[in-house]
């Protein structure tokens, strides 16, 4: 009897086939597998990606890289985040390839490579279009690329961007984003600077904006099966999502009218009914702003969680079911009213916080392709 986190490797590559028909042209396909894969676990959901075709994969931290290196994964791998210092080396010995946003980040990269004797060192310089994290503004981006150019260890590969606004199809933001970057590639192109890939998509704009498609993709939470937003579940129709988090269902109590459950009696039952105690709480991940707001899926149909959501443990109002103990229970997964953006939804938060924060304690199982756990 214990919680799971189950996630169809099949599933995985149907939406990225799914996201892939949408490319009007030839573009390489970069899935974001930063934070554990969205949850789902980076080295089986690397290796379920790579096998369907999938030549690119995007992390965040050094050790998510070297991760997949020391799992034997070849793929392409991109750094979001420059780098420095030990890391840096690290990643230029296992081929990883950075992104750089400034003069200072370019001259780390030159020196580490001297030290070590590497040349070829592919390198993506990040510029700012207008999300205001990372990179310089585009007036800087001809002298920056001019720099790289002329550093002997370096392999200037990629320019790329990220959009803001991507996931609200009606803001403005993402035109003028793109103008800017337009822009930057006009620039480029006028010295002769272009380098082979220039990319912007995430998964909002893989799903909404084939002008931002280029020569590379970089989907995250669409090939885990969820839209972006809210505003796009109807284009991301076609995705399914990969995982479903269920637990087992530990105790069942048929309780009167106005019996009150769960730390600070923030739910009293409203008519006598049943209530189902389950074995999974804040502590795997499960919100605890999910109490009296979110459902769960039990017994065939739709339970609201009731009372506080605690650490180890979540209730349910079941009414009449015939719910024993036992019983599965799926707090979200590919299920009408339990998808992990209908929790989202009901605690005001986006899927990719739900999926990030299933936690390790629940056991990973892989499904759906035969070499799955491989
Ligand atoms: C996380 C990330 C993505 C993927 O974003 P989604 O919204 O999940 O598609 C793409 N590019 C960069 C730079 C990212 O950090």
């Amino acid at each position: 009897m214990r919680a799971t986190a189950t996630v169809n490797l099949a599933a995985l590559q149907h939406n990225v086939a799914a996201l892939q028909s949408r490319l009007e042209r030839p573009a390489e396909t970069l899935v974001a597998v930063k934070a554990n894969a969205y949850g789902h676990g980076l080295v089986p959901v690397a290796r379920a990606l790579t096998a369907g075709g999938v030549g690119w994969l995007g992390v965040a931290t050094p050790d998510e890289a070297l991760t997949l290196r020391d799992a034997g994964i070849g793929a392409r791998i991109l750094m979001f985040g420059p780098q420095r210092g030990e890391d840096l080396a690290r990643l230029i010995e296992r081929e990883v390839d950075l992104t750089v946003t400034s003069e200072a980040d370019l001259t780390a990269v030159q020196t580490e490579a001297e030290r070590l004797g590497i040349s070829g060192v592919r390198v993506h310089l990040k510029v700012d279009t207008g999300m205001g994290r990372l990179g310089e503004p585009p007036g800087a981006a001809v002298r920056l690329m001019h720099m790289a150019d002329g550093l002997t260890r370096l392999a200037p590969t990629g320019v790329w961007t990220h959009l803001a606004c991507a996931d609200e199809p009606d803001s403005p933001a993402t035109d003028e984003q793109l103008a800017r970057f337009a822009d930057v590639l006009t620039g480029l192109e006028a010295e002769g600077l272009t380098p082979p890939l220039r990319h912007a998509a995430n998964s909002a704009a893989v799903l909404t904006r084939p002008d931002a498609h280029f020569d590379l993709v970089r989907p995250g939470i669409a090939a885990y099966g969820y839209a972006p937003s809210d505003a796009l579940r109807d284009v991301a129709r076609d995705l399914t999502p990969a995982m479903t988090v269920e637990a087992p269902v530990v105790f069942v109590k048929d309780v009167p009218a106005g019996t009150p459950v769960s730390y600070g009696h923030r739910w009293r039952a409203p008519n006598a009914t049943r209530v189902a105690t389950v074995r999974l709480g804040y502590g795997d991940g499960y919100l605890r702003a999910a109490s009296n707001v979110a459902d769960m899926h039990v017994a065939g149909r739709l339970a609201r969680v009731v009372g506080t959501v605690c650490m180890d443990q979540t209730m349910l109002d079941v009414g009449d079911a015939d719910v024993q103990v036992g019983d599965r229970v799926i707090a979200f997964g590919p299920h009408p009213g339990v998808g992990a953006d209908d929790v989202a939804r009901a605690v005001g938060t986006i899927a990719y916080e739900i999926l990030t924060g299933v936690d390790a304690r629940l056991e990973r199982r892989y499904e759906g392709l035969s070499d799955g756990s491989s």
